[in-house]
């Protein structure tokens, strides 16, 4: 096999993921690496919450926590608490924890419960109960596991994102990626539709046997110029706007996002040990940019200050394939589903491990491209999904938006029969396999969302339970779970302990 060559244009957290993963996991092999990012086109600069899989990100390229987090300002996630998507009595908020070997014994009592109040027992159903990422965040302890608490415990990270990249730069370059300060401005396609060569403002001709489009939402390559189609997530998903400030941290840092619902959408508040990163996301359809920022404000206590805001538009959706002629695209190149769960990053390393396999398996050639796509779409829509139940199954009605919301008819058929099947007290496990979706969001976050947001029976039609209903105690699950949180140590030290 000859060595290829590979350009990745885009130098925000899209494009230096994929350098990173790129020339690790292809390093026997030699191929030349360069990154090219425009001098002048900034990076959109949010995106500080992770999923677990980071984690797994950071050990494939060989970085040590005590190496990446101190420098970019990372803290430790378990989670993330939904205030105020509900107005439901005992169920205004809830954590959608990150599930860990612990609750392994008590994930079975949150299953019965959930299920037989479903059907109409009186049982404790609220999530926040039964998980020990719970009772981390109640207490503000870090996820790291003493020697003697043989358990795995499953975390992710909240990170400044442009110090994050400048990290990543340096590390991929110790891995041999080359990189090039410069604007593309024109992209030459040959006969066959591929790209052949990237001309830059500064009069280069870049070329390579393969591109990656990390363009962020110009997707210069991919949907510009190989004209791949946009699917628009718009009908399902509301929310096109962003507005953005840093507030001062606490000295009790949070080990969770906390996404709380506003009028028109909702707010994001990201601890990092140097600040707390606030972003309000709503839809300019029910509000402008004034008024968004007004409403803001005063739900940071930030009226009567000056504190300067960052204004921000997105679209939301995804591209019909991510890989397209000789284009890999990845990133907010490739198509966004909003960042209530914090998961394009995933989707990045997703995207990029998945394309390094299929390219293997093909010995280098595009055999197997069409069996990526579909992977890629297929994850695609099943957190397209996962994200809008978020919406539909709303209690608030204070505006029109959370009106519209409730009653948004335009969801998939997949996630139509998840629901129907909640709501008629099945064991939605199934539904899950069913259509192959619990590799995503499984069970335990379908019924984290759906019991949390309380969509049960209304409590005047529960009757009480037998001895079977009820042999799951709540105090003892409470108690094993404080038990457990008596190995761990204060975010705050453990973080210390990182910098030395
Ligand atoms: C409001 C909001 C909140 C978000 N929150 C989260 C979150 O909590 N968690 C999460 O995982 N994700 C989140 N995301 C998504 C996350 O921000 C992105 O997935 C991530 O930052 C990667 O962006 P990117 O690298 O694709 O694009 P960008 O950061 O926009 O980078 C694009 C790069 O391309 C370069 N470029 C563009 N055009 C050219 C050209 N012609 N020539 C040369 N260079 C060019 C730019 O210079 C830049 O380096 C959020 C997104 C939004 C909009």
């Amino acid at each position: 096999m000859n060595k290829k060559s590979i350009v990745i244009l885009g130098g925000g957290t899209a494009g230096w993921i994929t350098a990173n993963l790129m020339a690790t996991h292809w390093a026997d092999k030699g191929f030349d690496i360069t990154l090219v990012e425009s001098p002048d086109i900034g990076i959109i600069g949010v995106g500080e919450g992770s999923t677990p899989p980071l984690k797994g990100f950071m050990d494939t390229i060989g970085v040590q926590e005590s190496e990446w987090m101190p420098e970019c300002k990372a803290t430790y996630k378990v989670g993330i608490t939904f205030k105020d998507w509900a107005t439901k009595p005992s169920f205004t908020q809830y954590v959608h924890p990150f599930l860990c070997q612990p609750d392994q014994f008590t994930a079975p009592a949150f299953f019965h419960n959930c299920h037989l109040r479903r059907n109409g027992v009186a049982l404790e159903g609220h999530p926040d109960h039964f998980f020990l990422a719970t009772e981390l965040i109640k207490q503000k302890l870090a996820p790291i596991t003493p020697p003697n608490f043989p358990f795995e415990i499953n975390y992710g990270y909240h990170f400044d994102a442009g110090l994050l990249g400048n990290f990543l730069a340096k590390v991929a370059a110790r891995k041999g990626v080359k990189y090039v300060q410069a604007t593309v401005v024109e992209v030459v396609l040959n006969e066959q539709g591929n790209i052949s060569v990237l001309k830059t403002a500064e009069g280069q001709s870049i070329s390579a046997d393969l591109y990656v489009d990390a363009s962020g939402f110009r997707s210069q390559l991919l949907q510009q110029a190989l004209k791949v189609p946009f699917i628009s997530a718009a009908e399902s998903l509301f929310n096109d706007s962003a507005v953005v400030f840093a507030t001062e941290q606490s000295e009790q840092i949070e080990v969770q996002t906390i996404s709380t619902a506003l009028k028109y959408g909702w707010a994001w508040k990201i601890p990092l040990t140097h600040r707390n990163g606030n972003g309000y996301v709503y839809s300019s359809r029910f509000v402008d940019a004034d008024k968004a920022e007004t409403e803001f404000r005063a739900h940071l206590g930030l009226l009567d200050s000056d504190v300067a805001a960052r204004h921000l538009k997105f679209k939301v959706g995804r591209a019909t394939l991510h890989w397209a002629k000789n284009c890999l695209a990845v990133g907010l190149s490739q198509g966004f589903i909003e960042p209530l769960e914090a998961t394009a990053l995933d989707m990045v390393q997703e995207t990029v491990v998945r394309f390094i396999e299929t390219y293997n398996k093909g010995q280098f050639t595009d055999q197997y491209r069409d069996e990526f796509n579909a992977r890629i779409n297929s994850r695609f829509d099943a957190i397209r999904d996962y994200i809008v139940c978020h919406y539909r199954v709303t209690s608030r009605t204070d505006t029109d938006y959370w009106i519209e919301n409730g009653r948004n008819e335009k969801i998939s058929f997949s996630l139509r029969s998840i629901l129907s099947s909640w709501v008629a007290g099945k064991n939605i496990t199934d539904e899950l396999e069913r259509q192959k979706l619990d590799a995503y969001f499984p069970n335990v976050s379908w019924s984290c969302l759906l019991a949390g947001k309380g969509v049960y029976p209304n409590p005047d039609q529960l009757r009480s339970g037998n001895e079977l209903a009820n042999q799951y105690k709540i105090e003892n699950i409470e108690r094993y779970l404080k038990g457990c949180a008596l190995n761990f140590k204060p975010h705050v030290q453990q973080l210390n302990e990182l910098k030395r």
